[in-house]
């Protein structure tokens, strides 16, 4: 057998041809302009959400900057993903420098930032242990499925027989199970079927949630504070009464603070400010930071030691780049200087909404820096709020109806939280 030498001097018929013309790459997305970005979204991403026409590219703190360079204050912070703004500096130093450590494990073995992180979060709820997801729906399905064996393996429910109470107007994810027990008819129409086991009562109505508990309850779930719904507020001693109603009828109390948790109403938790500890608590949002998806089931330890090895799990949840932006930000609110800052900002902005009641508002409802203001529907939607609001560099987005939602960062400053709403009151009067 022979073989011949490669002729050196011959063309290399994988060399690029220098007289063909130039390839034409596509140009990098930040070259594009926000207008072509939208259409080409439009073109190839699912349908599922109707963005503002902004395209950021840019973000610190309370502001974010589009791609032609205008600047916009962020007056939702990612539904309270952000309630530290974009990239604070001891996040971001969390993030990074674990990123030259180690990323994932997975739970296959453990991984030297989870312990601190569950121990955080245990010393900051007052709770006993960490289930670690990553998005707020898994920590709802996961407290579901504890809550469920709980039923089974301590209180004695009969077989597939558990159910758990929710209430009307409720916002918990979207999962199959989740929408099964949402009453939001965009939300389910057309993802059935439904899981059964759920049943809903009236938010904030203890009589009716009385009247709904029998022998198979396990649960009941609920937000201390609707966000979806329009930053719906229960009446005082409604929370404490769930507590005490979930005490003496044996049925756990699942608070999903996703959204009213860590800062954002000037508690750490929101049911704080009834004085009341659930038996399971659900976070997710700002957990990450606004970096990484992080979320949790905190519980008793009685409770969360249902779940035994192969049970339940996720491949990411608990992950050494999630547990230490997580525990960056246990140990951010841990100064207590985000949760003051929402108390004495929020004062500021429940008085300045009160000056535009029937000014072009209806009503609002506040606690701490998070408020669900209902403007006059003669005025326009809350989507054409919203838009106007953009045009004026303030972004806010829209709830149900002509409801928006103001819940900005919490490291926002006065000047910036007034300067807001001096564009809201000349949006609402200009009208
Ligand atoms: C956002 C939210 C969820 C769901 O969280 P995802 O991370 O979007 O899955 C659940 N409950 C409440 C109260 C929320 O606000």
């Amino acid at each position: 057998m022979t073989t011949t030498a490669p002729d050196p001097t011959a063309p290399d018929p994988t060399a690029p041809d220098p007289t063909a013309p130039a390839p034409t790459a596509p140009a990098p997305a930040a070259r594009r302009s926000s207008g072509a970005l939208i259409e080409a979204e439009n073109a190839c991403l699912a349908h599922n959400y109707h963005p503002l026409p902004v395209v950021v590219a840019h973000a610190e703190g309370a502001w974010v900057r589009d791609v032609e360079g205008r600047r916009y204050l962020d007056m939702l912070a990612g539904y309270s993903a952000l309630n530290f703004g974009h990239r604070h500096p001891a996040l971001i130093e969390a993030a990074r420098s674990q990123l030259d450590h180690v990323t994932l494990t997975s739970r296959a073995f453990h991984n030297d930032r989870l312990a601190g992180f569950a121990e955080g979060l245990a010393q900051l709820t007052g709770l006993d242990m960490t289930l670690p997801m990553n998005t707020g729906a898994e920590a709802v399905e996961s407290a579901v499925k504890i809550a469920r064996k709980w039923a089974y393996e301590v209180k004695g429910v009969a077989e597939d027989r558990a159910t758990v109470i929710v209430a009307s107007g409720n916002f918990h994810g979207r999962t199959t199970t989740i929408v099964s027990f949402s009453d939001d008819p965009t939300a389910r129409t057309g993802f059935g079927p439904f899981t059964p086991g759920f049943r809903t009562v009236p938010y904030d109505d203890l009589a009716a949630l009385e009247a709904a508990v029998d022998e198979t309850t396990a649960a009941v779930l609920l937000e201390p504070i609707q966000g979806e719904a329009g930053v719906r507020i229960p009446s005082d001693g409604y929370l404490a009464g769930v507590r005490e109603l979930a005490s003496r009828r044996g049925i756990l109390f699942i608070a999903d603070e996703i959204q009213s948790g860590l800062g954002r109403t000037g508690a750490t938790l929101a049911v704080e400010h009834e004085g009341v500890r659930p038996d399971l608590l659900l976070l997710g949002k700002a957990l990450g930071g606004g970096i990484v998806p992080v979320s949790a089931v905190v519980g008793r330890r009685d409770v969360m030691g249902v779940l035994r090895p192969g049970e339940h799990g996720s491949t990411f949840g608990g992950n050494p780049l999630a547990a230490a932006v997580g525990t960056a930000v246990v140990d951010l609110l841990n100064t207590g200087e985000f949760q003051q800052r929402a108390r004495e900002l929020g004062s500021v902005l429940t008085e300045r909404l009160s000056q535009l009641v029937g000014r072009g508002v209806l009503a609002f409802r506040a606690r701490g820096l998070w408020a669900g203001v209902d403007v006059d529907p003669a005025i326009g939607t809350g989507r054409e709020i919203s838009e106007r609001l953009l045009a004026e560099g303030i972004l806010v987005k829209d709830t149900h109806g002509s409801t928006i939602r103001l819940a900005p960062p919490l490291t926002l400053t006065r000047e910036e939280l007034e300067s807001a709403l001096d564009s809201l009151q000349k949006v609402l009067y200009r009208l």
